[in-house]
């Protein structure tokens, strides 16, 4: 027995080597095949078993995503040694909570991975969503009336700054090395990717990913086009922070109506230039209703 587990433990030990020699010097072309990859294989998905029927054009769709896409990956690129920096700070100064905390190596992965998904998505979208200025710069993300796989990164080039600094933040209270940066940033992606997918999922499966993970299921409702709806489900790779912070719903998908109640204005929300302004042209206040929706 003590043979079993102590083979068990190598085996953890050899595939954490694995994963963290990876990670430590991941390819930027891997990460840039990540992006398409993923892309290219939710959109095939979506196109096979949509839960919406594609009645929209969706090459124009596509293109002004993808747009914001760039310039999300840009901005990223960027700023990608400030992230390097932080994180090969934090190790040279054993600072930051997992650093400080003694714990086997796969608990500092796992641990490390749930707060950066807390700091760097979770706290940044709430946040995002109830300070008026930033506010006006999430909201293009809101603005697409066609959530689909191309939504996941149709950011604002001054939401992708937003969010780099809770990702830095984030690096300095984990205390993460960049194997675990870049760990993040890849599930990140292809769970974003994910959840904003257009896919029929069969109830268990979604069930079944959703005591975990954020699935499509869970994350459109967020799209939808009125508050108090909009103003819930944000989380990115983990289900559970909406839970234990009380912003969980679940609602019936089909009844949803994609948007935001003070942008759908097509000409506005179809424009590149148009959405690239709205973070200057001053804040709208929400829109009052009659009647309380119940979805
Ligand atoms: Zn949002």
């Amino acid at each position: 027995m003590p043979i079993l587990v102590s083979n068990f433990n190598h085996s953890i030990i050899w595939i954490m080597d694995v994963i963290i020699n990876y990670f430590s010097d991941m390819p930027t072309l891997h990460r840039s095949l990540m992006l398409v990859g993923g892309l290219t294989v939710f959109f095939l998905i979506e196109q096979a078993v949509p839960l919406f029927k594609i009645n929209y054009n969706r090459a124009s769709h596509t293109l002004l995503n993808l747009f914001f896409t760039l310039t999300t990956v840009l901005v990223n690129f960027i700023m990608a040694f400030i992230l390097v920096y932080s994180a090969d700070w934090v190790v040279a100064n054993e600072f930051g909570l997992i650093q400080w905390i003694p714990m086997p190596l796969i608990l500092k992965a796992i641990i490390g991975l749930m707060l950066m998904d807390l700091i760097g998505a979770w706290f940044v979208h709430w946040v995002e969503h109830h300070v008026k200025w930033l506010w006006q710069f999430h909201v293009i993300h809101h603005t697409d009336q066609h959530v689909d796989t191309t939504t996941a990164n149709r950011h604002h080039p001054g939401e992708s700054v937003i969010r780099f600094i809770f990702t830095t933040l984030a690096v300095f209270i984990v205390g993460a090395p960049i194997w675990l940066v870049f760990i993040y940033q890849s599930m990140s992606l292809i769970l974003t990717q994910f959840n904003h997918s257009n896919v029929k999922m069969p109830t268990w499966l979604d069930r079944a990913l959703e005591l975990v993970f954020c699935t499509p299921n869970m994350h459109r409702v967020h799209h939808h086009y009125r508050q108090p709806y909009s103003d819930t489900n944000y989380g990115n790779i983990f289900s559970f922070w909406d839970r234990i912070f009380g912003t969980y719903v679940r609602v019936d998908n089909k009844k949803l109506v994609y948007g935001v109640d003070t942008y759908m204005d097509k000409k506005q929300t179809k424009s590149v230039w148009e959405l690239l302004k709205i973070p200057f042209t001053g804040y709208r206040q929400p829109i009052q209703y009659d009647k309380e929706e119940q979805l």
